[in-house]
């Protein structure tokens, strides 16, 4: 990618970066709380506010907290889990007059949150039944997002990934999709170095992963080609403090990681995640890939070498499973889980995934990442 711009201005005059058409109506802008608001206001909606709680105490987002009809999302408790998505629904359900947008604001997790809520008004189950894959939905309420935490894409992708009571799985369709997601990098000042390190780290592990897949489109390949190359710049420069440029650039870096989970898919990492998120129910999704790729060091060379130097580079402790309360215990419940990722074995794997993807395969990388 040439002249990635460094400032506000520049990232705001800069012509699309992304290769893969995306549905989502990307404006980037340097105010962004207040352009939402005019924007909403403008369209004359009546929008329901799905905002994660720990916002509030940062004045940029103060008008917020004017807003009748607000859900707080308390984003450093949990991940979403479908009971949040039911218990929104229902809110919303009980206004006078019917919502029809719903705005999600926050990291991926609250934005999630918003995106399963907005499939979910116009489906009559709870949210537990719409997790996985090609199921028949009808279309909610439109979903706008507002960022507060750069990385995983969750602004642009058709996923809202929930934690339900059987598995942790994304609701996977095109309605939940936002149609409008308004991009202020300067949103994510607030963010501590922990989670703005660790979501960086998840959106390096989908570009790493969708340019080592062999089921992902040409465009995915390359705009997670892209996507790679600048979230290895911003985690080799250092994360520590909050830094305008690397605010922007990581802004962009986490539309590429939406636009090329579109057309592309994640691999063995991310199979390997899955069933240690499973096992704990405290283990942020970040840590999780995090961990899965300290433990792929044959499969996938170059992405344990750079996570290693990441880590060293940016002075942050090597995250261990025990730490989350997953030992020896949960070896076999996590290889069940993980041999269910098929789709995930195939992007790594390719169609003869089921000779190289073995349940003793997976379980031997269980083992190691329980005895470190
Ligand atoms: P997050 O939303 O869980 O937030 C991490 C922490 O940062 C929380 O404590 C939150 O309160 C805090 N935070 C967020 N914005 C802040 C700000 N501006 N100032 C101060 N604190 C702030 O983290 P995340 O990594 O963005 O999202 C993780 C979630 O996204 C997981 O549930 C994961 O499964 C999901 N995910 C979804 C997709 C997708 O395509 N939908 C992709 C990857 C991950
Ligand atoms: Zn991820």
């Amino acid at each position: 990618m040439k002249n990635v711009p460094a400032d506000m201005e520049g990232f705001l005059s800069h012509q699309p970066w992304w290769r893969t058409r995306v549905p989502t109506e990307i404006i980037r802008s340097r105010e962004g709380v207040g352009e939402l608001l005019r924007r909403l206001e403008r369209e004359n909606r009546n929008p329901f506010f799905v905002v994660d709680s720990v916002l509030l105490n940062q004045p940029v987002f103060a008008s917020l907290l004017g807003q009748k009809a607000l859900y707080l999302f308390d984003a450093s408790a949990s991940e979403p889990k479908t009971g949040d998505v039911d218990t929104v629904v229902s809110m919303v359900k009980s206004a006078s007059k019917a919502h029809d947008v719903v705005v999600g604001i926050g990291g991926g997790a609250t934005m999630d949150l918003a995106k399963a809520v907005g499939i979910c008004l116009a489906n009559p189950g709870p949210a537990q039944t719409y997790q996985g894959y090609g199921l028949d939905m009808k279309k909610g309420a439109d979903i706008w997002v507002l960022p507060t935490l750069s990385g995983t894409g969750a602004e642009i992708t058709p996923i809202a990934v929930l934690r339900g009571p059987e598995k942790k799985l994304g609701i996977n369709n095109p309605y939940t999709a936002p149609s409008v997601a308004v991009i202020d990098p300067g949103l994510t000042s607030g963010v501590r170095k922990y989670n703005r390190f660790f979501t960086l780290m998840d959106c390096y592990f989908h570009h790493y992963e969708i340019v080592n897949s062999r089921t992902s489109s040409e465009d995915a390949v390359s705009d997670a080609r892209d996507g790679l190359s600048l979230s290895r710049n911003i985690l080799m420069s250092g994360v520590g403090e909050f830094r305008m440029d690397n605010a922007v650039r990581s802004s962009m870096v986490s539309i590429l990681g939406g636009s090329s989970t579109i057309g592309g898919r994640v691999g063995a990492a991310h199979a390997i995640s899955y069933g240690l998120s499973n096992s704990g129910p405290a283990l942020p999704h970040s840590v999780a890939v995090t961990i899965s790729m300290l433990a792929l060091r044959e499969l996938y060379p170059e992405g344990y070498e750079d996570t290693v130097s990441f880590l060293r580079g940016n002075g942050m402790e090597v995250p261990k499973a025990g730490d989350f309360g997953i030992g020896a215990k949960d070896v076999e419940k996590m290889t069940k889980t993980a041999l269910g990722m098929e789709k995930l074995w195939q992007s790594c794997f390719g169609d003869r995934w089921k000779e190289r993807a073995t349940e003793e395969y997976i379980r031997g990388i269980y083992e190691r990442i329980v005895s470190l």
